[in-house]
């Protein structure tokens, strides 16, 4: 049972010992984290912005998230709390003086300074590389150490003075337990957030909202389809048809219901402004280019 030589494969060669676990240099870890987006792990650029459980993204990487959900990727499940815009916060961060962005070791020759960061407290100047705690305002988003906020007690923002409450903060990349915590507070708010809705809406209003409601509409439409096929066959052989039929009316009360986004009040200008129907995306006869398509025989 040798190789070809006539050798005789000794013991280690044949059974595979305990896989060794990877270390990973902890102090990489933390600094990447705030280095990188948790969604995209491209580099972080503002805008940048933090969800409720204190992780740092790409806005645009949230954008793009939240635009197509369907879309494979890797590491969705860290975003997957997010439902829409509004679940994320603007940050606004202080830069660091020090720092001198990539270019300064464009050439790779220099030591590259893990604990150098972009951003620093405004307050007490400490830098935000994962050495010190971090948090942010969910009201205003501005970005402070832990430290400032514990040593200056106050009930307005040291930035840019909007009024916040103890709730309102939350740590950046926090630990496990942090985490937890944030998760249990989000839930919390949520749940809080949907009874408030249900209360408000009357019966009035739950018509309305039945009638948005694609499923409702689309099983409402199956009902009288059903009667006609049981009244002409089996019962047995009209069960196929009414999910089939559900299947088709779908896509027609989906678009009935479509609205233009430049519509919504809900949405602010910046995120009506990243779809083409924006007045700012409107452009004259001479301003659009002629449409070239490609095909694949000219190459
Ligand atoms: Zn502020």
């Amino acid at each position: 049972m040798g190789c070809d030589g006539g050798t005789i494969p000794k013991r280690h060669e044949l059974v595979k010992g305990p896989k060794k676990v990877e270390k990973v240099d902890k102090n990489a870890e933390l600094a990447a984290k705030w280095k990188y987006c948790a969604l995209s792990q491209e580099k972080l650029r503002r805008p940048i912005v933090a969800c409720e459980l204190g992780r740092l993204y790409n806005k645009d990487a949230v954008i793009e998230y939240l635009l197509d959900k369907s879309a494979e990727r890797p590491n969705v499940e860290v975003a997957s709390h997010i439902r829409g815009i509004k679940d994320v916060k603007e940050l606004n961060l202080t830069d660091n003086p020090e720092w001198e962005g990539e270019r300064r070791n464009a050439k790779g020759d220099r030591y590259e300074d893990m604990h150098c960061s972009m951003f620093i407290c405004p307050v007490v100047g400490l830098e935000m590389n994962g050495k010190h705690k971090f948090c942010y305002l969910q009201t205003c988003g501005c970005v402070f150490s832990e430290r400032a906020l514990r040593e200056v007690k106050t009930e307005i923002c040291h930035k840019c003075g909007d009024p916040f409450r103890d709730e309102d903060i939350v740590v950046l990349n926090g630990s496990k337990e942090e985490q937890e915590k944030l998760k249990n507070t989000m839930e919390e708010r949520r749940a809080k957030a949907k009874t408030g809705k249900k209360s408000k809406k009357t019966s009035g209003v739950e018509a309305l909202s039945k009638h948005v409601d694609s499923k409702g509409s689309s099983e409402s439409k199956s009902a009288p389809v059903n009667e006609e096929n049981s009244s002409g066959s089996s019962s047995s052989d009209s069960a196929p048809g009414p999910s089939g039929c559900s299947k088709m009316v779908k896509p027609s009360a989906a678009v009935g219901s479509k609205r233009s986004i430049q519509d919504m009040d809900g949405k602010s200008e910046a995120y009506k402004s990243l779809f083409t129907t924006h007045s700012s995306a409107k452009r004259t006869k001479d301003q659009i280019s002629n449409w070239v398509t490609h095909t694949p025989y000219h190459f």
